[in-house]
Formats: C-alpha cells, structure tokens, sequence
C-alpha cells in the first residue's frame, strides 16, 4: 500500500471507529503526521499507533477524516466503483416492488461513500456529491452507475449549499444522455411528476415510500389531511386507497402546483392548498374540523442538537393541533426528519401532548426510513426518519 499521510486519534475516539463510525472531527485528531491536502487520502490510526482505516481528509470541514474503509486495504477507483455495484445490487429489493421504479441508490456513509447521494428517478439518476473527499471520484462514481443502471440521463446535482462548507463550488451538469423535459416516476403505482432541477434536495423525498403505503390502509371512506405534503406523496396514496375527500397542505407554491399536476397524472382527486402548516392546523381547529387521518412530516426543525427544545415545541404544537382535529377513533401518523432528535424524545414529545388533551392513544407503529436508506451499524446518524402512528381511542 502507498504511504499515505498520517492521522492519529486522541485516546478515547477510537472505540466509535471500531464500532464502524465513518467520521473523525477535528477536535479528535491527536496530530497529522505528513502533509495531507485537503481531498487527499489519509491513513487514521488510534493513539497506539493501530490501524483505523482509510479516510479522505478535509481540514475545511468540521468532519476531518471520513474513512472510506475500516480494514487495511488500498482505496482504489476499483474500490469505489465496488461499492457503486453492491449499493445498486441491494437496491434491486425495492425496485422488485410492483409499481415503482425509483429508490435510493447511494445513502452516503451507510453505503461506505461518505456524502454521496443518488437518487434514481424512474429512468433518470441524480448524483450529488457532498465531501471534498469524494470529489474527484465523481466520474468513477457516475460511470459506475451508467454501467449498472443504464440510465437515458444522469445529472450531477451538486447544487447543495452543504459543498460550501466544504470549500467546494454549487453547480448542477448532466454527466450522460440528455435531461427529459419532465421527470415522471412511479412510487407503489402512483405517477409523480418530479422537478430534479429546481426542488428540494434532489427532487423528491425517496425516505417515504413504505410509509406512503402504509398510510392506504387507514384511508378508505377516510377524511383525509396531510400537512407538509411536498408534492403530495401521502396525499395521492390516501386518494388511491379510497378516501372520501384529501386535503394536501404545503408552503411552497411550486409543491403545491405540482399536488395538482400529479393528482389530475393518476385522475385522483385531492384539495391542494398553499399555507403555513402552523396557521392552516390551527384554523382547522378553530373551525371544529374533523378528519379521520391527519399526516404530519415537517422539514427538520432542528439542524443541531442546541435546537433541541425548540424542535420539541413545534412537534407538540402541531401534535396538538392534529389530535384536536381527530375524532375516537382517528389515526395520527407524525414524522421527524431530524436526526439530532432522538427516537424516545419524539416519540415523548408526541404523547405529551395527548396528556395535555386528557385524551387516550395507542400507538400502532414506530417506523422509519424505507430500506433503500438503511441505517449503518455504529453510524447513528443515518437513522434520521422517526414515523410514529397513533390512535385516538376516546
Ligand atoms: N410529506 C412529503 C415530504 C415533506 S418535506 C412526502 O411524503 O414526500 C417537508 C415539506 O414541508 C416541504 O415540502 C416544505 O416545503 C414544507 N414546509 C416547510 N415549512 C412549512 C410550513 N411552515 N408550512 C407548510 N409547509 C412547510
């Protein structure tokens, strides 16, 4: 193996690679032996001097070292062009799945491709990558997908403000074929119609998929609300499965013009509506609505673990709202993306606010992220989706 420059941990932060955590903060590197640019691969080693693995180094980022492999073998193109094919090879499971052809292909760290993301919508890949590191694998990494997925187009959509701090630049490029004028996917036999230029992240929340399809089973004759509802993912599987009437509520006018778009795609009726989700719940409430479902998945109310309290009191204010609106009987599904919330915290936060109605629940399913975003053992950060279901019992 070349000499490559390295890493030593303080005493104490070795345990956390072992268990198979990826990453090494500034703040836990002893010293650097050598003079690793930044984007360069580096050997880590604890503070015996034994090997940790292999790593790209960033002294830009708050995330030195983010090790490609925790054994003693060399990072190699081949390597990295490895890992594309076993993360496309696990994807196979979901895109089995009758009347979907979009997933995940590549979740970062707990695909051993720390800050690589990419996204197959239907017969278009969108590749972002994250890490300075992991930059110049960018053509390993595409050709590799190209090879495995044979997809008409693959856009590098690398226009995430997160490469800032990584000292890289913003830009999106299509690396192969030619950019359909609109990307249409199939999730659990529902037409989306998706903007993978101009919406969030890299178009559409993939993470959701099972729990889309776990909703239908409440829906029938169901009156439905689904607040923070993107383009419409629990909405239209709510309409699909039979409800009475769907109301989809978002704050984004581009969401919401795309609610109808793929409502009238799948001939699905659903209520589109533009509003502050905070404003719109408490309205209900004012106005003595009843529904029979209430969805609720806001954006990470919290992007750092400091935030904590105040993510807690906007998942209990909209809790409350929604269970104000639902009748005995009713179902609650309530969502947190944010993984500096913590499963049980959300999970209390949320009963809480039951307490304080003096009514009874029962929860019915504690789920997660769908399996195309599996979570790495000793890397908890890639558990990051908490889906709770309840039900109202008086
Ligand atoms: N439920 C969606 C994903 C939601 S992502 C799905 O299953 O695909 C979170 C959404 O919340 C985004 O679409 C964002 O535009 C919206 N949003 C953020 N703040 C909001 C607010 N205060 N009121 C309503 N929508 C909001």
């Amino acid at each position: 193996m070349e000499n490559l420059p390295v890493v030593h941990v303080i005493n104490g932060r070795q345990k956390k690679l072992l268990q198979g955590h990826p990453w090494v903060y500034g703040n836990e590197i002893e010293r650097v032996e050598g003079e690793p640019a930044d984007g360069a691969l580096v050997s880590v080693v604890d503070f015996r001097g034994r090997a940790m693995g292999t790593g790209v180094y960033n002294s830009r980022s708050l995330i030195t070292v983010r090790l490609l492999t925790h054994r003693n073998e060399a990072v190699t193109d081949a390597l990295i062009a490895a890992r594309v094919r076993a993360a496309c090879d696990y994807r196979r499971f979901v895109l089995r799945r009758e009347g979907t052809d979009s997933c995940r292909l590549i979740y970062g760290e707990a695909d051993r491709l720390p800050g690589v993301i990419a996204d197959r919508f239907g017969s278009v890949i969108v590749l972002q990558v994250l890490s300075l590191g992991m930059e110049r694998y960018t053509q390993v990494i595409a050709d590799a997908l190209i090879a495995c997925q044979q997809p008409a187009c693959l856009l590098l959509q690398n226009d995430d403000a997160i490469r800032l701090k990584e000292g890289m630049t913003c830009f999106a490029k299509v690396l192969h074929g030619a950019l359909p004028e609109e990307t249409v996917i199939q999730e659990n036999g529902i037409r989306l119609c998706v903007d993978v230029l101009g919406g969030q992240k890299t178009g559409y929340f993939l993470d959701q998929k099972d729990n889309h399809l776990f909703l239908r089973q409440f829906c029938r004759d169901a009156r439905v609300l689904d607040c923070f509802s993107y383009i419409g993912g629990f909405a239209l599987n709510a309409a699909a499965a039979g409800a009475r009437e769907v109301t989809a509520v978002d704050i984004s006018e581009s969401a919401v013009a795309r609610i109808a778009r793929n409502a009238a795609l799948n001939d699905l009726r659903v209520q589109a509506v533009c509003a502050n989700c905070f404003d719109f719940l408490r309205e209900q409430v004012r106005e003595k609505q009843r529904y029979d479902v209430v969805v609720l998945d806001p954006p990470a109310f919290t992007k750092a673990r400091a935030n904590m309290q105040n993510a807690c009191r906007g998942y209990k204010e909209i809790a409350l709202s929604a269970m104000r609106l639902l009748p005995a009987g009713g179902v609650l599904a309530t969502h947190s993306c944010s993984y500096h919330m913590p499963e049980d915290v959300f999970v209390h936060t949320v009963l809480s606010a039951a307490q304080d109605l003096h009514r009874q629940v029962r929860v019915i399913a504690l789920r997660r992220q769908d399996i195309d975003h599996p979570v790495l053992a000793g890397y908890p950060e890639s558990h990051y989706l908490k889906s709770l279901w309840l039900q109202m019992l008086d």
